[in-house]
């Protein structure tokens, strides 16, 4: 059967997609619209507006007067709970069609939603979470070091403007990873969904506009990079900037930030690896392993565990493990409950990861299974078959680029030093999960792995923890205390306390 994901796009009622601009809805100041194929049938998704710089500037200007007049950062505690509050509860009410149009933006399978960093639960989680730091936003207050006597306080203001960059692999969890911290610190946002999961980051802004915001305080500009995200990244009057994205983007949104000296968080990509020593449960490490590369993103997920290091004396019964969970996988239609896995999410990557692939053959790799396109029923989307590559070199450059694709690289080891060599032999430093059953090696391996989280015999997502790599994986972190604050700045206040000061 032909797949179509037509009959879904008109129960879902798409209509063109709008630019969100003090507190109204309206389209592209030149009329510019823009829709990508779907990327498992090729079927146009639906249209939406294209924000060119005026349209930009329009709404950088409406967050900048919300800023700076508006009653939003200067709103009482309790009401911008509520406001939070409330987002996650109507997220939570509108679970199904927000899943829906996750699958309609980019045919990333509606059974994935059933894990929970993939849910609609996880991302209304995100907003209670910071709900809850809005009254816990405090400074210090600390004794005088000379002169007089007087105290020094410390104060948490919100940073201002913030324009949020998000790509389109995750656009409910992504956005709200940016939304949720910059609401509780009192920010106001414009905020720019990737062209290729525009209709899911709209539903979800509208739920947000209509939990209480006063006008302007989020916005929404759509549309692709060029013009949309550079006009943005450059507008004098954003004072920071938070993006997830590629690293090749990231450079250009350090660049643009350095410029007007913004502050800045970066959530790039990674290459992570799983470390598979002698003793682990090797059944639970490479379907694990195999998950996060194969199972809902098909491996366009910057946690992707890519990298598998295997200890010599396990490394055929992890092979063999991962090649029999290659022919599990199921793609199809992603409103199916049984499709278990995406398409990549247009022809240029789906190009991409197939030259990757003839790269690691070409420098020497076993390719174990794989290798090619899907076709059949198939032939119309980007579907890339789960493949599988042994006796990879670290060196090689499947082991070192960020593939974004169905694509694992098996390196073998011989020892824990190594293993560690090797993870840490890489520019990226998103994650990495050792498995192993002896408690001094996993306590060892955690302090030794340089990698923002560490994963011991297991790896999940915890919307409440600092989420975020070392080297060129990013910069800043998001989720917990550091997450909040990086929407925050420092003031310190000088108080006399007698007449004498200094
Ligand atoms: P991308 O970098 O191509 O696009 C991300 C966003 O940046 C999109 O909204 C895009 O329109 C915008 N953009 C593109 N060019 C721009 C420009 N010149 N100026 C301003 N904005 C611009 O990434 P993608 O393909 O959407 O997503 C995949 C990448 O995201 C991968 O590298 C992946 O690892 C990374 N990612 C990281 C995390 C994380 O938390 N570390 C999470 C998810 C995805």
């Amino acid at each position: 059967m032909v797949l179509s994901i037509k009959a879904k796009r008109d129960e879902l009622g798409l209509s063109t997609g709008e630019l969100l601009i003090g507190g109204g809805w309206r389209a592209a100041a030149d009329g510019r619209t823009w829709t990508h194929p779907h990327p498992a049938t090729a079927e146009e998704v639906g249209a939406f507006a294209v924000a060119g710089a005026t349209d930009v500037d329009a709404a950088v200007r409406s967050a900048r007067r919300a800023f700076d007049e508006g009653p939003w950062p200067r709103t009482r505690a309790k009401e911008r709970i509520r406001v939070l509050r409330r987002i996650a509860d109507d997220l939570r009410a509108n679970a199904a069609e927000l899943q829906a149009l996750v699958a309609l933006d980019n045919g990333v399978p509606v059974s994935f939603g059933e894990t929970y960093a993939m849910s609609v639960e996880c991302v209304a989680d995100v907003f209670d979470h910071h709900a809850g730091w809005v009254d816990k936003l405090g400074g210090e207050t600390l004794p005088g070091y000379q002169g007089g006597e007087h105290l020094v306080m410390t104060l948490r203001e919100p940073v201002g403007v913030v324009a949020a960059i998000i790509p389109w692999n995750g656009p409910l969890l992504l956005a709200a990873q940016k939304l949720a911290p910059a609401l509780a610190a009192g920010c106001t946002v414009v905020l720019k969904p990737s062209e290729y999961a525009t209709f899911s980051a709209l539903r979800l802004a509208r739920i947000v506009e209509e939990a209480g915001l006063p006008p302007g305080v989020l916005n929404v500009v759509t549309g692709p990079g060029e013009p949309t995200g550079d006009a943005l990244i450059n507008h004098p009057l954003v004072d920071k900037i938070t993006f997830t994205g590629s690293r090749v983007v990231g450079r250009k949104v350090l660049a643009a930030a350095a410029n007007g000296v913004k502050r800045t968080s970066l959530e790039l990509g990674g290459k992570s690896p799983s470390l598979v020593f002698g003793d682990a449960d090797v059944y639970a490490a490479a379907t694990t392993t195999m998950g996060t590369v194969t199972l809902g993103l098909s491996g366009q997920a910057c946690v992707a565990h890519t990298r598998a290091l295997v200890h010599r004396d396990v490394y055929d019964e992890f092979l063999a493990i991962v090649e029999a969970m290659a022919a599990l996988v199921n793609y199809g239609d992603p409103f199916h409950p049984e499709t278990t896995a995406s398409p990549l999410i247009n022809e240029r990557q789906m190009n991409r990861v197939l030259g990757y692939i003839e790269r690691g053959q070409a420098e020497g790799a076993r390719l174990v299974t794989g290798g090619g396109r899907a076709d059949g029923d198939l032939a119309a989307g980007n579907f890339v078959l789960p493949t599988v590559f042994a006796d990879v070199s670290n060196d090689a450059t499947i082991a070192r680029e960020e593939i974004f694709g169905p694509v694992l690289a098996v390196v073998p080891f011989t020892d824990e030093e190594e293993a560690v060599r090797l993870a840490n032999d890489t520019s990226y430093g998103l994650a990495a999960t050792v498995w192993t059953r002896d408690v001094k090696r996993a306590m060892r391996l955690t302090r030794a792995v340089r990698a923002g989280t560490v994963g011991v015999n297991g790896y999940q997502l915890e919307p409440h923890v600092a989420f975020g790599g070392f080297g060129q994986s990013g910069l800043g972190r998001e989720g917990g205390r550091t997450s909040i604050e990086a929407y925050t700045e420092v003031k310190t206040v000088l108080i006399p306390t007698t007449e004498e000061m200094m």
